[in-house]
């Protein structure tokens, strides 16, 4: 069984978000790491190759420093990796961006396609569901758990609170939810594998019947017409001066004021 992952490198947000003068996200300022979904989706696909053998190929579309993650991918398990990078793909949307991964994938042997379910940078949610149209390939989205039986792909799908269980047929696309697993950490020999493993960069000429047209800034339909802060709420009452049964008092009259209770 053939597994392609595709990993995100995104600015981590749980340090603090912080913005360019433009409104845009500083992401010289902040750490990057792989994608949360993204790690998820590999520690799944890395199970389905403990499991049974699969070999697992990891992809990004980029900046060169993207790198990083995929080392990380391989240091974690994954047998290959493929970055894809080149000019011409900047300024990317989401439309452009699943259209150089379907490119780059065309060119890659697959049973199964791994995407996050959403970008914690993008955060559309677009890339996984718009990747498997491109392939032609049925799409499970918000997998929360899957296992192989027989050329199927029985997985479990989060539905509001409930979950419902799927059945489909190898080749498809799924989209991780992070609450897929707990990922598992790098080992150092897994470290020192990956850095003497090759990285695969494809340009722009690797993709696979893939038009100028639907590439890059060129390529992108959506464009961002104006980026701002949200309008910030207040701190609100943060201290109550009574206390006891007045200031439990205090409490249930405010409550009831905002129709809470
Ligand atoms: C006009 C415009 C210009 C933009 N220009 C830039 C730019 O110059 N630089 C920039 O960084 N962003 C840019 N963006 C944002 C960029 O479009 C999105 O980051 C990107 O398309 C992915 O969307 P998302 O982050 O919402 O991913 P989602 O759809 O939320 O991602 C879902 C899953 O798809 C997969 N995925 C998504 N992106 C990638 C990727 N690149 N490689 C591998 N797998 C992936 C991952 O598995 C991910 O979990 C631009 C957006 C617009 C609208």
């Amino acid at each position: 069984m053939k597994i392609v992952v595709c990993i995100k490198q995104v600015p981590d947000t749980a340090g603090g978000v912080k913005f360019n003068p433009d409104g845009t996200l500083d992401r010289s300022a902040m750490l990057a790491i792989m994608n949360p979904d993204d790690k998820a989706g590999l520690e799944a696909a890395l199970r389905l190759k403990d499991q049974y053998g699969a070999e697992v190929t990891v992809v990004t579309m980029g900046l060169p420093k993207a790198d990083a993650i995929l080392r990380e991918a391989m240091a974690m398990g994954a047998d290959k990796a493929v970055l894809v990078t080149d000019r011409v793909l900047g300024g990317a949307d989401t439309w452009a961006t699943s259209q150089t991964l379907a490119g780059a994938l065309r060119g890659l042997e697959y049973d199964l396609v791994i995407t996050g379910r959403q970008a914690i940078d993008g955060d559309t949610a677009q890339v996984g569901p718009q990747l498997s149209v491109h392939l032609g390939l049925p799409l499970v989205s918000y997998t929360q758990n899957l296992k192989i039986e027989d050329g199927y792909v029985i997985a479990e799908r989060l539905f509001d609170d409930r979950h419902h269980v799927l059945k489909v047929k190898m080749p498809c696309l799924l989209t991780a939810l992070s609450e897929l697993n707990e990922p598992r950490y790098m080992t150092p020999g897994g470290i020192f594998d990956a850095f003497q493993k090759e990285v695969t960069v494809w340009g722009r000429k690797d993709l696979v019947d893939t038009l100028d047209s639907d590439l890059g800034k060129v390529g992108s339909p959506t464009q961002i017409a104006k980026a701002s802060d949200k309008v910030r709420k207040g701190a609100g009452t943060q201290h109550v001066a009574e206390d006891g049964r007045e200031g439990a008092a205090y409490i249930l009259e405010k409550l009831k004021e905002k129709f809470i209770i």
